[in-house]
């Protein structure tokens, strides 16, 4: 099969990571969760005072851009994520992250930088990843386009059973405020706002179980290849 380029954007907890990782694998193409690099610039901020009251200090933050590094590592089962040759996995997943990192993306030099390097990843197709502006901005000429909703309460309650099971305390009403929180930032900022573009297709996963989803979107690719 063609080595396509598959953009998945959508709300915050709405399954995105889960969905492009297991199409990934069912296709043996790579998969970049995009989000997890601005969860690792805010981590490297908040490590570096350059957060203070949960205020991005935004110049010395574009000045520190070029001592952020950051890579994929695959392993036997699963993706990691280094800073500056250290594995943050598991640390930018914090609440502490979850709740400055929509702010950071906001800043331009910071989406900049990251595009770039999303986009060199791509270079030679057979890539699926998942964010705000994949289909608008970083692939805009990506083959496949999925817009991924589900309805708020299935969200929150997906992302409280995930921080759950990685061991991180949070309440119901915590990750509802967070999750509205970084969807009203992501949809409004001035750069790269998340939209639903014209070409993408709309997955609603409310209802849907892991495997369904995926079946949906490998049901669209077949169609795609066909009609080539
Ligand atoms: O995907 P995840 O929820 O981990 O993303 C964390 C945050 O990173 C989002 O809320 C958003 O502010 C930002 N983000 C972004 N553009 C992307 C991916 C994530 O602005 N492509």
């Amino acid at each position: 099969m063609k080595k396509i380029t598959i953009a998945i954007d959508g709300y915050s907890a709405c399954g995105k990571s889960t969905l492009a990782k297991d199409l990934a694998e069912r296709l043996n193409f790579v998969f970049v969760d995009s989000g997890a690099m601005y969860r690792a610039v805010s981590l490297y901020c908040l490590r570096n005072n350059l957060i203070v009251d949960g205020n991005p200090k935004i110049e010395q933050i574009i000045a520190d851009l070029p001592n952020i590094q950051m890579h994929f590592e695959k392993q036997a089962d699963k993706t990691s994520l280094f800073l500056n040759d250290e594995d943050v996995s598991e640390e930018i997943r914090s609440n502490a992250v979850a709740e400055v990192v929509s702010k950071i993306a906001a800043i331009g030099p910071v989406r900049e930088k990251l595009v770039l390097e999303q986009q060199k990843m791509g270079d030679n197709g057979g890539i699926i990843m998942d964010g705000r502006d994949i289909g608008s901005v970083v692939f805009p000429y990506a083959e496949l386009k999925i817009f991924v909703t589900a309805n708020e309460e299935v969200r929150v309650q997906r992302r409280y059973d995930e921080l759950k099971r990685k061991g991180i305390q949070s309440t119901l009403d915590e990750v509802r405020k967070n999750l509205q929180e970084r969807d009203y930032i992501d949809t409004h900022r001035e750069i790269s706002p998340l939209i639903q573009v014209d070409d993408a297709i709309i997955l609603d996963n409310s209802n849907l179980t892991r495997e369904e989803q995926v079946d949906f979107v490998l049901k669209l690719i077949r169609e795609l290849n066909i009609n080539r």
